[in-house]
């Protein structure tokens, strides 16, 4: 089959590599003249595992193209993919349709034989029919079901392993209104009905919907632990065990208990608050959704205390070292990383911030400039700090030499958001250790 696929960001340029090497022919376009010039040039213009050999193979197969030209990309598609943004509007939380309703507008005016026009962007309950009528009053020529068809196929990958979700997912999720855009996907995804992947084939609102109540779910599944281990640090309980006891229980299980500053990202904030806003727009409002949102945007705004209580409650002209700037491991994405939050009540504070991540430093220079020093490892950002605050847990910051680590700070105090330590571990370090949910470990000092 044919694909065009709108958008080469995270899930575009993903889903597009994917549909490549299940054997069909795709283009992938983007507006962004720079973005384009560098995949033509062979550069991957984000950072996810994988993705730089699997555009390279499919690219020499003759399989994978990249264009800015529209046209140029439908030309003969059987299947056009909106994977556009989808952010908050600005003001009232509804999510922003303005890159997916020029998308279409566009898509419209190039439509020559039967296209199914699908939206991959995560997007509310009712913008498949929304599209539908763009299309419509853009070519009056054209009948949904005959010349052309809307339908929905979110995207559930996970950034840092984008690939393996595309390929092997649970489920895929498609909303069609007539068979032919049914036959369509159903052909374009037949590599995973060979795997038996199962395929959810349901009404347009419908599958719009699933996007957004799984989000919520997990968005609510990860608030309710991190309230718990609030709980637990006045109880003086283990929130890791807590999460073990609950997580066995096969009806809970124990994906998304894992207790930490507050969920980020590309999705979860902005998909949670579209959702309440979707829900107060029916009549319908979904209130633990609505408090998971108000929990979780304090939350990330508290954490800054905590890094103020570990050094005696003032920060002034004490120095942090912040290992972790990405809302999580293996991805360079910030959006509405728990980072975003912290780093500036800390300089607020009268904090001095020495960063590191792997593989955001480019992306927080772009939000914080001169105002924090970047540092080329998780031990340059030590050197000289008075607390080491571990903000996303990559596989680097947990294998850490705590002798080392302990050598270079000014003060052997650790913050660690992420509960990637062992607090027995780093009280015989020498380290006061504070985590998430656990008792803070004072060491054993003679
Ligand atoms: P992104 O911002 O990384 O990429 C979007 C791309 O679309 C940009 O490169 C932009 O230049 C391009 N674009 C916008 N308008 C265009 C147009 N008219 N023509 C051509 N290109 C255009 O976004 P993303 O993270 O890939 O997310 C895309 C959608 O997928 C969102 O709705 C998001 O909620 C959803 N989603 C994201 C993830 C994720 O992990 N990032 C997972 C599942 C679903």
């Amino acid at each position: 089959m044919r694909v065009a696929m709108i958008g080469t960001g995270y899930v575009g340029l993903v889903s597009g590599a994917c549909f490549a090497d299940f054997g069909h022919s795709v283009v992938c376009v983007d507006k962004d003249e720079s973005k384009i010039e560098r995949l033509l040039n062979g550069e991957i213009p984000i950072f996810e595992p994988g993705l730089d050999e699997l555009v390279a193979s499919n690219v020499a197969a003759g399989r994978l193209a990249f264009t800015t030209d529209l046209k140029e990309a439908m030309a003969g598609a059987d299947a056009v993919f909106i994977a556009v943004g989808t952010p908050s509007r600005r003001g009232d939380g509804h999510a922003d349709l303005s890159y997916v309703y020029a998308a279409s507008e566009e898509i419209a005016a190039l439509i020559a034989d039967y296209t199914v026009v699908v939206t991959k962007s995560t997007v509310p309950v009712g913008t498949g029919a929304e599209v539908e009528a763009i299309i419509q009053k853009v070519r009056p020529d054209l009948t949904p079901g005959a010349g052309f068809s809307v339908a929905s196929n979110p995207e559930f990958l996970r950034e840092g392993a984008a690939i393996d979700d595309f390929k092997r997912p649970d489920r895929v999720v498609c909303g069609v209104e007539d068979d032919k855009a049914k036959d369509v996907l159903a052909e374009l995804y037949r590599p995973l009905f060979l795997n038996e992947t199962p395929i959810v084939f349901t009404a347009r609102v419908t599958s719009e919907l699933i996007k957004y109540a799984a989000n919520a779910f997990l968005a609510t599944k990860i608030t309710f632990i991190n309230e718990m281990a609030d709980l637990c640090e006045q109880v003086g309980a283990d929130v890791q065990a807590v999460a073990r006891g609950i997580g066995l229980d096969k009806r809970i299980g124990s994906k998304f208990l894992h207790a930490g500053p507050g969920y980020g990202g590309s999705c979860f904030p902005k998909d949670t608050l579209a959702l309440v806003r979707t829900a107060q727009q029916y009549g319908a409002p979904v209130k633990i959704v609505e408090a998971v949102v108000e929990v979780n945007d304090a939350r990330k705004k508290s954490m800054a205390g905590r890094v103020k209580d570990a050094v005696g409650g003032d920060l002034s002209g004490k120095t942090v070292a912040i290992l972790g700037l990405a809302f999580k491991p293996n991805t360079d994405d910030m959006r509405d990383a728990p980072s975003l939050d912290i780093i500036p009540a800390l300089l607020e504070a009268g904090a001095g911030i020495r960063a590191h991540d792997p593989e955001a430093m480019e992306e927080a220079a772009r939000h914080f400039g001169d105002r924090i020093t970047y540092c080329h490892g998780p031990y340059e950002a030590l050197d000289g700090a008075d607390v080491l605050l571990l903000v996303t847990e990559w596989d680097e910051y947990r294998a850490l030499d705590l002798d080392r680590a302990r050598g270079m700070l000014k003060q052997p105090v650790i913050v660690d958001l992420r509960n990637v330590y062992r607090p027995a571990e780093l009280a015989r370090a020498g380290f006061d250790y504070s985590s998430i949910g656990r008792p803070a470990i004072q060491p054993a000092r003679p």
